[in-house]
């Protein structure tokens, strides 16, 4: 097997990221609505942040904000100590929906970006091979992507986005739609990169094992407007493997308590504002004597 090169490690780890008192609304007037309220937290440089949160709660939106899409309404988001004030190449997004170019192999898909830089060297070309290698798809790499499964479509997705070598990865549910066995593969695949890498990363998810397995640090948020209901340091040892997180005392504490505060929160977006929200409610609170 040729030796990889790690392309995205850059000693010591770069891109801490600091959100700072951050709100954001859409619409103006009476049609405003907040989306993020006051959110503080940080993305730790060489850490893999996972941040937890109700459907429809601001996730997304959060994700905009720091790779610079969008503006925050109020607060501040630095990268490094420097604010964000746009995209750029320091920061990439890997979205739920594949991104990928129908038209293109795995292996043109995973130089896109170089190439759309003019960066078509053998340098470049190496790099891309023990990319699609370390992503296991050396004998994939001249397939389309409706050739390839859910799984593969997701590590060209990974080696698309690692060979531009950002100082963080932005993942934005990416393994959702994949089925179990699938997703349990990418996320022990996804996990052994950043324990090999170390490359600092922001993860966003609504599956609390996905999270807790994932995480060295959770941010459990609130229903919209999403706001922070907690940090967590998961302080599980790594190398870390599915079959062994479940058997972890310490993640299984982390789960339930985390476990707790989302239902609560999911439960006042399931609900919305309705007569028959609220009787939804009471009922709930009678029979399990909780509010
Ligand atoms: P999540 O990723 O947590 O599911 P999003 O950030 O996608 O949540 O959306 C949060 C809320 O903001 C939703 O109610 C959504 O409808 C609304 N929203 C998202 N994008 C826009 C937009 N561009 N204009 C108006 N409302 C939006
Ligand atoms: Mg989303």
């Amino acid at each position: 097997m040729a030796e990889f090169t790690p392309a995205t490690l850059k000693h010591p780890p770069q891109g801490e990221i600091r959100v700072d008192n951050v709100s954001h609304s859409y619409g103006v007037g009476k049609f405003a609505k907040e989306v993020v309220k006051d959110c503080g937290f940080t993305i730790e440089a060489g850490k893999l942040t996972v941040m937890i949160g109700p459907s429809g709660c601001g996730k997304s939106t959060l994700i905009r904000l720091i790779a610079g899409f969008e503006k925050p309404s109020k607060g501040s988001i630095s990268i490094d100590g420097k604010p964000i004030t746009g995209p750029g190449k320091d920061r990439l997004v890997v979205f739920q929906e594949t991104a990928l170019f129908p038209w293109m192999s795995a292996y043109n898909n995973t130089l896109y970006g170089p190439r759309a830089r003019g960066e078509d060297t053998p340098e470049i070309h190496r790099e891309a091979q023990s990319l699609v290698e370390r992503v296991g798809l050396t004998a994939f790499r001249n397939k389309y992507p409706t050739q390839l499964s859910g799984g593969m479509q997701r590590r060209v997705e990974l080696a698309r986005a690692m060979i531009n070598n950002p100082k963080v990865m932005i993942l934005d549910e990416p393994f959702r739609g994949l089925d179990a066995m699938t997703k349990a593969l990418m996320q022990e695949y996804y996990s052994a990169l950043h324990e090999e890498f170390h490359q600092t990363a922001f993860f966003v998810t609504t599956d609390i094992d996905e999270a807790i397995f994932m995480a060295d640090r959770l941010i459990i948020v609130s229903n919209i407007p999403t706001r922070v209901c907690a940090v967590v340091e998961v302080d599980v040892p790594r190398p870390r493997r599915l079959v062994d997180i479940y058997e972890n005392d310490r993640a299984n504490q982390i789960k339930m308590s985390a476990l707790s505060m989302l239902h609560e929160e999911a439960m006042k977006s399931f609900v919305g504002g309705s007569k028959a929200a609220s009787d939804f409610v009471d009922a709930y609170s009678k029979r399990t004597g909780k509010t």
